[in-house]
């Protein structure tokens, strides 16, 4: 029986993987019951894949995934939720701005019956002042209009219980914004706050698209407030046009000079127009484009080894 489960994703992060490991050993070696590491490769082009199968070779508490490209951090993450076997369910990053010294703390909230652990950072070390603009703005819309509340300032890192771990792997749904399912899931959650350090080495791997993308899975896979966007915007186009006409009428019952009038007043209202009928087009796709992902029905990701877990295959 494995207590514990530490789920980390791994992107071309070599010169993390020694570094990590020993960190996360150290942590593991402290605790009250048999841990295991569920590291899984996303397609990394680097040598992580190499240094997943040394440690595997060497310390059998290392088990890991490689999948046969790059998913992306969601996908990766959801494919260690479905290969970890532990009562408790870990996630971290491989670059160390996720300290794996908090792991005591979560756990002893954990064993006071939180089914969900969340790690809630209260400084940002060395990120920049974009990165930390858009964080704040995000959340906040996040939150205005998503049902369920994400706490600001948590990422993925945290601690699920079992029984939240096996309701999201009953989810199929394939865009997967897992701290927005987490949250939705229920069951009591709570908090602990942690300084969140500097990358420990190599470069960011989520890129300024993948975190982009990362924000329209989170609004758009929890809310459908977005689609009233395209309402309201119509309405709302639909009240100007009454003014013009009304406008227009004006002018020319009382023959009034109309300096506006003309191909301004035309050009405008066809500019505008079109960039409404644009961005309501745009939200309604992005639906759709979710529902056909959906009746695809693919698997979530394609394995290319599997190393250290008992004879499962799920996908
Ligand atoms: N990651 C991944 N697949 C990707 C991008 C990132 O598995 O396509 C992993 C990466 O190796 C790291 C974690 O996700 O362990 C977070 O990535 P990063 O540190 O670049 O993001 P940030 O810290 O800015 O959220
Ligand atoms: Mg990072």
């Amino acid at each position: 029986m494995i207590t514990y489960s530490i789920i980390i994703p791994v992107y071309n992060e070599e010169a993390n993987l020694p570094e990590m490991y020993r960190r996360v050993v150290q942590v593991i070696e402290g605790l009250d019951g048999p841990a295991e590491l569920v590291l899984i490769d996303d397609g990394s082009q680097d040598r992580s894949l190499a240094i997943l199968d040394e440690l595997h070779q060497r310390d059998p508490r290392v088990h890991y995934l490689s999948l046969a490209r790059n998913f992306g951090h969601q996908i990766a993450v959801t494919a260690g939720l479905q290969y970890a076997q532990g009562e408790a369910v870990v996630i971290m990053d491989a670059d160390l701005q996720d300290p794996p010294e908090l792991l005591p703390q979560l756990i002893e909230k954990w064993r006071a019956g939180y089914h969900v652990v969340y790690a809630q950072r209260v400084s940002r070390a060395k990120e920049s002042w974009f990165k930390k603009l858009m964080a704040y703005g995000f959340y906040r819309i996040l939150n205005r209009f998503t049902d369920v509340t994400i706490p600001t300032d948590t990422g993925d890192f945290c601690l699920m219980s079992r029984q939240v771990v096996d309701i999201l792997n009953s989810m199929p749904e394939k865009h997967r914004y897992i701290r927005g399912l987490r949250a939705w899931v229920g069951f009591p959650q709570t908090a602990v706050q942690f300084k969140r350090d500097p990358r420990f080495a190599g470069d960011v791997k989520y890129t300024f698209r993948k975190s982009l993308n990362l924000a329209i899975d989170g609004i758009i896979s929890l809310s459908r407030k977005p689609l009233k966007i395209a309402t309201y915007l119509g309405l709302i186009t639909a009240l100007v046009a009454i003014a013009m006409i009304i406008l227009v009428l004006f002018w020319r019952i009382y023959n009034a000079p109309a300096q506006l009038i003309g191909y301004t007043l035309i050009t405008i209202a066809i500019f505008f127009l079109g960039a409404v009928q644009l961005i309501c087009l745009g939200i309604l796709g992005e639906y759709i484009g979710r529902i056909y992902d959906e009746v695809k029905q693919r698997p979530l990701y394609t394995i290319k080894k599997a190393a250290g877990f008992d004879e499962i295959s799920q996908s």
